[in-house]
């Protein structure tokens, strides 16, 4: 079922996409060679809850941490480990935080050191994907609309579209209807409306768009082993378009 989220869910949803965007920009300057990727889940979880919210993916169906860390070919749901970054790594962040009851959910692939310029091209190509199916938000148009753009976007880039995977609604729980899939038909699919709240996550790879599941259960890789990318927002459908719940 879709809801309609009230002007005051909404402010919630705003505080909760507010506290996961200041964790990225609280994480960033830590995303460097030599740190382990349990640290940062450390200084997130922490960070998170010094705001007055719990981390949303911690126990989520059995997800252990407060931080999704997906290293290079690894597209999404990586466990935080012992495992330092190296210079030359993408690394992708996903954080979500519920404050009184209301998530946020954004994911951010970032840079550590001196990457090559075809791993620069996919994540520059893979947020640009992001904000092309944002152009599609508004009253009237539909979710196919922001599929197709995603998808039509991935292709004149020469990337490969993760389609195991989508984007999704928000709100009380962290993964609500609709599904948001990153490949698709223009106008198809449920109609946006003003007060829907929806994470578009386009998850974009170098080479093959197939993918396994690590023997943990979680962890989505390229099978081909090509590097991946993820960049997420939750939004909010306005009378005329949307606004940015997890940014400025
Ligand atoms: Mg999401
Ligand atoms: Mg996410």
């Amino acid at each position: 079922m879709i809801t309609i989220k009230s002007p005051r869910e909404i402010e919630l949803l705003r505080i909760a996409g507010k506290i996961v965007y200041e964790t990225h920009k609280y994480l960033k300057p830590y995303i460097k060679e030599g740190i382990k990727t349990k640290e940062l889940d450390k200084l997130a979880e922490d960070f998170i809850r010094s705001k007055g919210a719990t981390p949303s993916f911690k126990g989520y169906e059995g997800f252990p941490t407060a931080l999704c860390v997906s290293i290079n070919s690894e597209v999404v749901h990586g466990f935080p480990s012992d495992r330092v970054l190296k210079n030359g790594d993408v690394v992708s962040i996903d954080i979500g935080a519920c404050y009184k009851g209301y998530h946020g959910d954004s994911g951010w692939t970032y840079k550590v050191g001196e990457v090559s310029e075809e791993v620069n091209e996919l994540l520059k190509n893979t947020e640009q994907a992001l904000y092309e199916g944002l152009k599609q938000v508004k009253p009237g148009n539909r979710i196919g609309d922001v599929s197709n753009a995603i998808e039509t976007y991935a292709k004149e880039h020469k990337l490969g579209v993760v389609k195991e995977l989508c984007g999704h609604g928000v709100g009380t729980s962290v993964h609500e209807d609709p599904e948001v899939p990153n490949f698709g038909t223009k106008n198809t699919g449920p109609r946006l409306k003003e007060g829907m709240v929806i994470a578009v996550e386009p998850m974009l790879t170098l080479g093959r768009p197939d993918v396994y599941v690590h023997s943990n259960n979680w962890t989505v890789d390229t099978l081909d082993g090509s590097p991946s990318a993820h960049f997420e927002h939750t939004i909010v459908v306005t009378n005329d378009g949307y606004e940015i719940l997890t940014g400025e």
